[in-house]
């Protein structure tokens, strides 16, 4: 498809790899880009490679950061023998949100999946294992209420069950099938409060 100068279609194949973004959508964006004034595209750019450059995962828990370690991990006020793990950063902000959690984290960056082909190797469970230090007394696995989340709690409750560490997963109000990011504050308040061992 040849229909515009090479560097519009470059663009418009560079908007396409994002995540849920089409042919269509990436034509109208790129279009959109050239509209705009030569300083916002350059300011649009800068930020990307800013992020992309400045930030990084934390040592610890895995979550971004821009500096090591995050904001949350080195805040002397959060309690270090509670370990919440989630699936992706975001799922932090989301927690973070409900203000009941006072605890660190741990970002897994992904999901047991053996139909997608992943595995244990494939998400930060050796880091997680490498945190129990003794004095970690509850892990509260708030994984995704899907049958990837849900695989993914079993295995970690397996694997941290004889360092005799309490693992508990968030339990009422997550609709199974439903995503974490997308749970109002009340449902995940209620989650984390009905939370069983397991
Ligand atoms: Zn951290």
């Amino acid at each position: 498809m040849d229909f515009y100068p090479v560097a519009i279609e470059k663009l418009i194949e560079e908007f396409g790899k994002l995540p849920s973004i089409g042919y269509k959508t990436a034509q109208r964006l790129t279009l959109h880009v050239l509209n705009l004034p030569k300083e916002e595209v350059e300011e649009f750019a800068k930020a990307l490679i800013e992020a992309r450059g400045t930030i990084k995962y934390c040592s610890i828990c895995g979550n971004y950061t821009d500096k090591d370690p995050c904001g949350l991990c080195s805040n002397p006020s959060r309690n270090k023998n509670v370990i919440c793990v989630v699936e992706q950063p975001k799922d932090i902000i989301a927690m973070e949100k409900v203000r009941e959690f006072n605890g660190v984290y741990h970002v897994l960056h992904g999901n047991i999946s053996p139909m997608a082909g992943r595995g244990p190797s494939d998400i930060r469970l050796k880091e997680l294992i490498s945190r129990m230090n003794g004095e970690i007394r509850e892990v509260i696995v708030a994984t995704n209420p899907n049958i990837e989340g849900e695989a993914t709690a079993m295995y970690i409750s397996k694997i941290l069950k004889p360092l005799e560490v309490m693992v508990t997963r968030i339990a009422h109000g997550i609709p199974v099938g439903g995503d974490l990011e997308y749970a109002d504050e009340v449902t995940l308040s209620k989650a984390l409060e009905g939370r069983k061992q397991i």
